[in-house]
């Protein structure tokens, strides 16, 4: 499996206080004005970064809100909170519950309580969108990253073999958050969900020690509170899906997030082919076609796990899901491939509403 973290080579989207020239892209001139206003937003803006969840975590605050010791501990306390979660949700480690339940041979397993949310909402996914997102996909990304090694693509019938253990319905939400998978082939991975998820809860923290205006970026995974640095709303560059150095659009978020999901940063190469590293775990392949897609939803969870599930969706089906959740504002843009080369784009209803133009 290809991954490359590097920001500014990989991540699908970016935080623009001003335009896309921070990007190096050369869609517009730097005017005066824009520049002073660039200027006193860096003033006002304390950054971190850090290496977590196996990308970088970038979070930004406004200094005007608060005293520097309660921004650092603010900071101290969020990157606290995303280190419990991703070490609770990983695929390794002693502290992880996921790895204990896909350990557990169909024994029930008592979880802390954000991975028994987590799984809850996984469920709820799986249910609305007809099993296109589902935790217990974990068999076929094996058997997917097996065959990358052995350089051979996998027989259907192995593939019908692998997916007997692949299913929602496996997992078992019981009292006192204990949690049993009732199949024991089967086995989680929550990639498409847990970095969302974090991202809410260090925005929580930001919250609870006062601070509303502030910026988190996990790879992708984007949380916008309140108004940017210079009171602004916060503008996100969504990147060109074929060309990293370009931004495709920019969107203005506040209050909200926004996650990426695509196939060309990580993906498994079976004699020079590329497979995209999210698989329709009802056909066990993976999809084919989505090259991006763009979420904004009010939690990093819901981004998160959307991105991922309209991958598998398409340009078509995705879009009509996104439409038909009417309840609070959210908007997504499916970019496609077709086999011919050409590129097609696909905007829900609500997406105008947040696409910046100039
Ligand atoms: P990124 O790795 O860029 O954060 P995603 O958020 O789209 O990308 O998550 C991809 C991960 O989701 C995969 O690496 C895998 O762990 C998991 N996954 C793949 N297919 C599915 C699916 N259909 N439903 C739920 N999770 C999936
Ligand atoms: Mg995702």
């Amino acid at each position: 499996m290809r991954k490359n973290n590097i920001k500014f080579t990989c991540l699908v989207i970016v935080a623009l206080s001003v335009s896309a020239v921070e990007l190096g892209c050369e869609r517009e001139q730097k005017s005066a004005p824009k520049k002073q206003q660039k200027k006193k937003e860096e003033k006002n803006k304390y950054s971190e970064t850090k290496m977590l969840m196996g990308t970088v975590v970038q979070m930004d605050v406004c200094l005007d809100q608060a005293g520097m010791s309660e921004i650092k501990s603010a900071y101290e306390d969020a990157w606290k909170r995303l280190k419990d979660v991703s070490e609770r949700m990983s695929l390794s480690g002693s502290l992880s519950d996921i790895t204990k339940l896909n350990h557990s041979a169909r024994e029930a397993v008592s979880v802390e309580e954000d991975t028994y949310y987590v799984l809850k909402r996984s469920i709820d996914f799986s249910r609305s969108t007809k099993g296109a997102f589902d935790v217990t996909v974990w068999p076929l990304m094996n058997l997917w990253r097996k065959s990358e090694r052995n350089n051979v693509v996998p027989e259907k019938l192995l593939i019908r073999r692998v997916q007997f253990a692949v299913g929602f319905e496996n997992i078992q939400l019981l009292g006192n958050h204990r949690v049993r998978l009732l199949n024991q082939w089967s086995k989680m991975d929550l990639g498409a969900i847990a970095k969302g998820y974090a991202v809410d809860e260090a925005a929580r923290v930001f919250r609870q020690h006062g601070i509303e205006r502030f910026f988190i970026d996990a790879g992708g995974d984007v949380y916008a509170g309140g108004r940017n640095c210079s009171g602004e709303t916060w503008q996100i560059g969504i990147r060109d899906p074929q060309d990293g150095s370009k931004i495709i659009d920019i969107v203005k978020v506040e209050h909200q997030a926004i996650a990426t999901s695509g196939d060309y940063e990580q993906y498994y190469e079976i004699q020079g082919q590329k497979w995209s590293h999210i698989i329709n775990p009802v056909t066990g392949y993976p999809q084919k076609g989505v090259i991006s897609a763009s979420v904004i939803a009010p939690t990093a969870l819901e981004a998160d796990a959307l991105a991922t599930t309209l991958c598998v969706l398409g340009g078509v089906s995705g879009t009509e899901h996104i439409d038909a959740l009417t309840d609070e504002p959210r908007a997504s843009l499916i970019i496609t491939k077709l086999p011919s080369g050409d590129i097609k784009r696909y905007e829900s209803a609500g997406y105008k509403e947040y696409k910046h133009t100039e």
